[in-house]
């Protein structure tokens, strides 16, 4: 059911995740499908709606700073980054509170915990209402594209998805930075909303692994993921016969019925907005998308990111 997010809706959202449901919400970045971070149960129904490998822990979102310093201990470049950038789309990894009341399952037995404040007012309004930590990754089955409207989520999760709050599409529309403060130099395990440059004019150089060096910490670092049905050809610079066309810029390739493009005026926080519905609609007309090359820098890295798994051979 979708629902439009006025102030009884957003209670009866409360409600629901307080007693174990699940509520699919916006946020600044994606939608996310939600539940009572400190109930197993609540979460083990996340697990299972999105038919998501249980070894992948979930993002917990709070409303303020001070609650996510009752669920994990920020170091001092954690705090940095919290106060710079939350709320906002930046989740940073930090180690547990001792006392931590998060589910095990949430944090896939890690000992370390990921925590976003998000900025978008009706994610704000419902964490307020249910007044608990909420588990919650993007509203979609595991490996697919992530939701950045409310009808996709319909799409993506079906009946499962029993109560989706519409907010329109979703502002920045690429999932939030995951970042993992517990080692002495900050590390992205996941690029996304807030980029690279902006984290270092706040703490100075941070790694960046390459993620074919590392074993998957994130599912975010899975090879497969935020994979369409259709293949995709990436950097292209001419079209084939067959395929559609994701165009960034000016200067296209001539295949006018099937084109879309990310940014005509090649922009890329406009490109990160458009990149998972555009991707969504090309995939119901081709079954090959030929992609313009994005440049590497701002968020451009996180768009090519997302494409790079999105091409990545399906297991
Ligand atoms: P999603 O829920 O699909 O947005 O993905 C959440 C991302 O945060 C994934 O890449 C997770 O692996 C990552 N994540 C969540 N908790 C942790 C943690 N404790 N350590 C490392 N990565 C985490
Ligand atoms: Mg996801």
């Amino acid at each position: 059911m979708i629902v439009q997010p006025t102030p009884e809706n957003i209670l009866e959202a409360g409600d629901r995740l307080r007693s174990g449901g699940l509520v699919a919400f916006p946020t600044e970045t994606v939608y996310g499908l939600g539940a009572d971070a400190t109930s197993n149960d609540a979460v083990a129904r996340i697990f299972s709606v999105k038919r998501r490998p249980d070894f992948n822990p979930l993002i917990i979102h709070v409303s303020d700073i001070e609650s996510a310093m009752s669920l994990a201990q920020l170091s001092d470049s954690a705090k940095k980054i919290a106060s710079a950038f939350w709320p906002g789309p930046i989740s940073i990894v930090a180690k547990k509170t001792v006392d931590s009341p998060i589910s095990l399952l949430a944090s896939a037995g890690l000992n370390t915990v990921a925590i976003r404040v998000p900025a978008h007012e009706i994610t704000q309004a419902l964490l307020r209402a249910t007044a608990r930590p909420v588990a919650a990754p993007s509203a979609n089955l595991s490996g697919k594209i992530s939701p950045t409207d409310a009808l996709h989520v319909q799409e993506s999760l079906g009946a499962a998805a029993e109560f989706i709050i519409d907010a329109g599409r979703c502002a920045v529309g690429l999932e939030s930075t995951v970042l993992d403060c517990t080692r002495d130099i900050p590390t992205i395990l996941r690029p996304g909303g807030v980029t690279t440059e902006q984290i270092e004019k706040v703490v100075g150089r941070i790694d960046i692994p390459n993620s074919h060096s590392v074993l998957p910490k994130s599912p975010g670092m899975l090879e497969s993921h935020y994979a369409p049905d259709a293949v995709l050809r990436l950097n292209a610079t001419s079209v084939f016969a067959g395929e559609a066309l994701l165009a960034f810029g000016k200067g296209l390739p001539n295949n006018p019925d099937l084109t879309k493009n990310l940014s005509p005026k090649a922009n890329l926080e406009q490109a990160a907005g458009n990149l998972f519905a555009m991707l969504r609609e090309l995939d119901v007309l081709a079954t090959r998308i030929a992609v313009m090359p994005v440049p590497n820098e701002g968020l451009g890295r996180a768009i090519n990111d997302r494409l790079r798994r999105a091409s990545a051979p399906q297991m």
